[in-house]
């Protein structure tokens, strides 16, 4: 009977484990400016971090999430482009350099902006050094989107938001459509 009972809840944990779908913080919640921390030592707990993320970004549906947006103030963020939602990417205190002057304009949107897209242009040539899921060092030169993507996950790390580059304006009308749709429930 033990057994059974162990088995029955490993698999409940195993089925809790791979359906943790977190709170994503939505803008302008203050605690989205807050700055990650790096992390020291990647273990396990991090490891079930980027599940849970993955699995909230795919279920967003998202292309990016930082830890940030999850209220974990950690350097830590989840990627995947890719069309078939089949390539997830994990970056641990990413590092980035701009190898050119070279600007490119996208419509970005943020899971922690619903239902907004504005255009943001960013440098379209850097270098990624960051670790991965088990801790080991790697670096990429990105290319267009996941180019864009790291950027725009990166900011959330150091408590900023793409509406930040906006014009001030902009974010007011922003802020008034969100105020809007709180009272409206
Ligand atoms: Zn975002």
């Amino acid at each position: 009977m033990h057994c059974i009972t162990q088995y029955v809840r490993s698999i409940y944990q195993q089925f809790v484990q791979r359906m943790a779908i977190l709170d994503i913080l939505e803008y302008p919640d203050p605690r989205l400016r807050t700055k990650a921390k790096p992390i020291a030592t990647v273990t396990d707990r991090h490891r079930q971090l980027i599940d849970d993320m993955l699995e909230t970004m795919y279920d967003a549906p998202g292309i990016g999430l930082a830890a940030t947006q999850v209220n974990v103030h950690e350097q830590l963020i989840v990627i995947d482009v890719s069309e078939g939602r089949d390539t997830p990417l994990v970056f641990i205190n990413p590092g980035i350099s701009v190898l050119d002057d070279e600007l490119r304009a996208y419509e970005e949107g943020c899971l922690s902006v619903p239902d907004y897209q504005d255009t943001v242009k960013r440098p379209a040539h850097v270098k990624v050094q960051a670790l991965d899921r088990n801790g080991d060092p790697f670096e990429m030169q990105p290319d267009d989107l996941l180019a864009v993507c790291i950027q725009h996950e990166m900011d959330h790390l150091n408590g900023k938001l793409f509406v930040d580059y906006l014009s001030s304006l902009k974010r007011q009308r922003l802020r008034t459509k969100i105020a809007k749709r709180q009272r409206a429930g």
